[in-house]
């Protein structure tokens, strides 16, 4: 087992294997990843080929993105470390009859045994609830094989985001349950883009993600000061 201590809050993943039922429930309090998923798998669809992949989706929880990259034809492998999101995520699968895998196993033990093995990761809306997501970006670049790509989501810290996703959504709106985020843990695209370089992946792209406050439909957009997505790649040969 590596040392999960920074990469891991037991906190968080308690957070999310209690509220594990309620995954699949599309008005439930995971709606806002159920709204947000064919917007990030049209991105996704639009700059890497799922068809035939072997994907690995990190930190999966109940299947959401998952799944629908397994519809797409991706050879998809789903891990967390939640285990009842994870039953979830298999009954869910077994019920629509289709084909994923899902392990409960840490990410840097992942990668180092399967090193290189993956066409395309995912981790989507997950960096948010560690401790130091640099750690993470290292082990989704292990994982990654040469000229693959990498696809992350997750939150910025800038007052908009604040206030949008924790006083609008949490205490306004009621859109997703109170505590579901930190301030402290949100993360700019620039920290990401410097953890990403020194883990010797490209960054490709940078998109932002809008939330229609009235209709709440999501829609890509240049603006990233709230949700926004990132396109990782590691090089075709690695320069060292
Ligand atoms: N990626 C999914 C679920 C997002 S919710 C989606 O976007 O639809 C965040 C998930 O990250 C939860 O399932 C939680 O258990 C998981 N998680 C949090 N910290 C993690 C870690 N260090 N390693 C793996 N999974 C983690």
């Amino acid at each position: 087992m590596s040392d999960t201590s920074t990469s891991v809050d037991p906190a968080e993943i308690a957070k999310f294997d209690a509220l594990a039922s309620r995954w699949w429930d599309p008005a439930g309090e995971f709606a806002p990843l159920h709204q947000l998923n064919p917007l990030r798998l049209g991105y996704l669809l639009q700059r890497t080929t799922i068809k035939g992949a072997r994907i690995v989706d990190v930190g999966c929880g109940g299947g959401i993105l998952t799944e629908s990259l397994a519809r797409e034809g991706g050879d998809a492998l789903g891990i967390d470390l939640a285990p009842a999101a994870l039953d979830v995520a298999r009954l869910h699968a077994l019920d629509q009859g289709i084909r994923v895998a899902y392990q409960l196993i840490d990410v840097a033990d992942l990668a180092n045994r399967h090193t290189g093995q993956f066409d395309v990761v995912t981790c989507m809306e997950m960096l948010e609830h560690v401790p130091d997501p640099a750690n993470i970006i290292r082990a989704l670049a292990l994982l990654v094989r040469p000229g693959g790509d990498i696809f992350l989501s997750t939150i910025n810290r800038s007052l908009k985001a604040f206030l949008v996703a924790i006083v609008g959504a949490e205490y306004l709106t009621h859109t997703v349950p109170r505590g579901t985020h930190e301030y402290a843990r949100f993360i700019r695209p620039s920290e990401i883009a410097r953890a990403a370089r020194a883990a010797g992946l490209i960054v490709r792209d940078i998109t932002g993600i809008h939330i229609d406050p009235l209709t709440r439909r999501f829609s890509l957009s240049t603006t990233v000061d709230v949700n926004y997505l990132m396109h990782l790649s590691r090089p075709q040969a690695d320069m060292s």
